[in-house]
């Protein structure tokens, strides 16, 4: 298909009276990628770097989030014509099989936040079930009924909660919140905005207070660049919240690859004010995380800051320390001793006093 003739195709329009979606696991979307033989797409591809390639951007797209449901339909024509391009015959087949048709359904925007697009849950959870409840037999429907019910009932799964309350946020998560809300200015250069927004599959679009702000990795990459003073910030967060505002707001020819796609909606994460009833934070982000996990660095941060959400004494990263127990911050050096690796970008000064913090914008 010629670029920008043909008109996107449109985006399925929440009703209002939906309850349900044919979901497809997106994780046996991409592992069907590496699959030989006859299910599997390997053979199809010219090369092994093409297809790793192919796979990053399913895993991209998998993560279009639920606010950019109204662009799934113009994400997927723009994938189509690309790899129509690079992979005929992978593309032939993925078309019918993802991109049209009935199992179209396998992104975070198919979603609610804190609702998975895969089912790596269910399947972690496979052999127990067959260990306890079948045995490994197979049987027949009646007797399979019989034996399943039986499981059931020695599993009060109404006891399962979903982790999304503040209390159940981890130490970690704590202190990079309290990290980004004392060393950077995240919070503090942002664009507050009404817009009407897709916050779900199953309702209409609703007015939205939206807060846009800088998503962590565009921070370091303007810090580290350019250094990390406030006006700095300011001035180059400007085209990026810009950007990201015009995917709510922007005509969709606009945009006319991928990557611009992909570097408006990563440059800047927005905040809005449609959650749950029962969330751990009084706003939903559009960031991996949020949508992943209904709780993200950047919600629980806008809460603290506003003085919508305490820090917890135990959690204070000044009184229990800066340091992450996990991950590879620390290394050992020669002669055993051990340091911290030199930041990427230098801590800005904090911000002077004089200015006034903005309003709550959801109050
Ligand atoms: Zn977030």
């Amino acid at each position: 298909m010629a670029r920008g003739k043909k008109k996107p195709p449109t985006a399925p329009e929440p009703t209002g009276t939906v309850e349900w979606l044919l979901g497809t696991c997106s994780v046996h979307v991409q592992h069907l990628m590496d699959k030989g033989g006859k299910r599997g797409y390997r053979s199809l591809f010219t090369s092994d770097e093409s297809r790793k390639e192919f796979k990053k951007e399913l895993y991209d797209i998998s993560k279009l989030g639920i606010t950019l449901r109204p662009w799934k339909a113009r994400v997927f024509q723009l994938f189509e014509f690309e790899w129509t391009r690079r992979e005929p015959k992978v593309m032939k087949r993925f078309s019918q099989e993802y991109l049209h048709g009935r199992a179209v359904n396998w992104t975070t925007a198919d979603q609610e936040p804190g609702l998975p697009d895969q089912n790596n849950g269910d399947e972690r959870g496979n052999r127990t079930y067959k260990d306890e409840a079948t045995d490994w037999n197979r049987l027949s429907l009646r007797a399979w009924y019989r034996e399943h019910m039986e499981w059931m009932r020695k599993h009060p799964f109404t006891n399962q909660l979903f982790l999304t309350k503040a209390e159940h946020i981890k130490e970690d998560q704590w202190r990079s919140v309290q990290q980004l809300l004392r060393d950077t200015f995240i919070f503090d250069v942002t664009a507050t905005r009404e817009l009407e927004i897709t916050y779900s599959p199953f309702h209409p679009p609703e007015k939205a207070t939206c807060v846009f702000l800088l998503s962590k990795e565009s921070y370091k990459a303007i810090a580290s660049k350019h250094g990390g003073e406030r006006s700095t910030i300011e001035e180059h967060a400007k085209p990026i919240l810009q950007n990201k505002e015009l995917l709510y707001t922007g005509d969709m020819d606009r945009i006319t690859s991928l990557d611009d796609f992909h570097k408006s909606s990563k440059g800047a994460c927005m905040l809005y004010s449609i959650v749950r009833t029962g969330a751990a934070t009084s706003c939903a982000c559009t960031c991996i995380d949020y949508q992943m996990k209904e709780t993200c660095d950047c919600s629980l941060a806008w809460d603290v800051k506003h003085g919508r959400i305490q820090i917890p004494e135990e959690k204070d990263i000044k009184v229990i320390g800066e340091e992450t127990k996990r991950g590879g911050r620390r290394k050992a050096r020669k002669g055993g001793a051990l340091t911290f690796d030199q930041p990427r970008f230098s801590i800005p000064p904090k911000a002077p006093a004089a200015t006034a913090p903005p309003p709550h914008p959801f109050g």
